[in-house]
């Protein structure tokens, strides 16, 4: 630390992105990245944009805007986009909490809510998961506190009932629950119909997971037309420019190939449940995930054994030194070959453990 940086951040601990080691190939199950690249649309798409970059994309992104909103039948002034859906969560965290609002997430969850929470000052609590890493929604319900929910949950996968969600959002109608639904795409249920009845209820989403964007760094959000106008306030306040040119037509040209991105959610989905059945059968837990990663566990090896054995081996997961998932791996569904040697690595590892 340099002696100028402000003492405002001395604290700081930023967010730890999963590994991305250039030192050989590996076949890379730790980021939750698609095995499957976006259709050769967008990539046209990308390219149509070169020749402009001498100009400024468009500050409203209307087209991109439009194409989401008709995607999800709302009204395009209810969504808003970023720059990754993790700049939203930002915007969200400044627009929606503070002293009076402090934020509420699980412990176990995404890691840079704590992130934005500490960068922007906002007191925050974080609730216990219940001991079968569900999330204990009943503390949701205490007045006046934001809600920050990832739903499916990660690392876990696993997804909380509309039920309980509405429980949580009716409980007071004078906060904002924010729903981070980066994995929902993978089998799980959208809270979008709730929108209607919550004007409390703020959606976050991703190309990320599903559409194999990643790279491009696209987000949006959902809310009532005046949760979207404050969001565009902080926007607007840092950013107006946010999405880029490439992105915006890469996110316009994947919502429409809705057919491609139907069947990779559907093969992810295939996977995910063929290779969870082998685990169990080889007699590790793993949670009923409804996200494109496996969250798994073996009396016959720790977590972050696993994790190192695998990358001797050339496959990357994801371990995370903490209390109760220490001896847990976040495995992504890759596509079938890349499961079956993942599968065969950790066959050779377990039975070299047993001698
Ligand atoms: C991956 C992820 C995000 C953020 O993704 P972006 O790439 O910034 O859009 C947000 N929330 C959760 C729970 C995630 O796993």
């Amino acid at each position: 630390m340099s002696r100028f940086f402000s003492s405002r951040h001395t604290n700081l601990t930023p967010y730890t992105p999963g590994e991305q080691p250039q030192d050989r190939t590996y076949i890379k199950l730790n980021t939750n990245e698609s095995p499957f690249p976006p259709p050769k649309e967008v990539s046209d798409a990308v390219s149509g944009q070169a020749g402009l970059l001498q100009l400024y994309s468009d500050p409203e992104s209307a087209d991109l805007r439009r194409e989401i909103a008709k995607e999800l039948d709302v009204p395009e002034q209810q969504v808003i986009v970023s720059n990754g859906s993790d700049e939203l969560l930002n915007f969200a965290f400044q627009a929606f909490a503070d002293d009076e609002h402090p934020l509420l997430f699980p412990d176990i969850t995404y890691g840079f809510y704590s992130v934005f929470a500490e960068l922007n000052r906002i007191p925050y609590r974080e609730i216990p998961l219940n001991e079968d890493l569900s999330v204990a929604w009943e503390a949701y319900t205490t007045p006046e506190n934001t809600v920050v929910l990832a739903n499916p949950n990660a690392p876990t996968g696993l997804e909380l009932s509309q039920e309980k969600i509405e429980a949580i959002l009716a409980a007071d109608r004078d906060r904002i629950v924010i729903l981070d639904e980066a994995y929902v795409d993978f089998g799980g249920t959208t809270a979008l119909p709730l929108l209607d009845k919550y004007e409390n209820l703020l959606i976050i989403r991703t190309f990320s997971k599903s559409r194999s964007m990643a790279g491009a760094r696209l987000g949006f959000a959902v809310g009532s037309e005046a949760l979207i106008g404050d969001l565009n306030t902080i926007r607007n306040s840092i950013n107006p420019y946010n999405v880029n040119r490439m992105t915006s037509a890469a996110g316009i040209a994947s919502l429409r190939n809705r057919d491609y991105f139907r069947s990779c959610c559907g093969e992810i989905i295939r996977v995910r449940q063929q290779t969870a059945e082998k685990l169990r059968k080889m007699g590790f837990t793993v949670t009923d995930s409804k996200a494109n990663f496996l969250f798994i566990a073996s009396e016959q090896i720790p977590g972050e054994r696993l994790y190192r054995t695998l990358k001797e081996k050339g496959i990357l997961v994801r371990h995370f030194d903490r209390d109760r998932i220490w001896n847990y791996t976040r495995v992504t569904v890759g596509n079938e070959q890349e499961m079956q040697q993942f599968l065969n690595a950790v066959n050779e590892i377990l039975r070299e453990e047993r001698k």
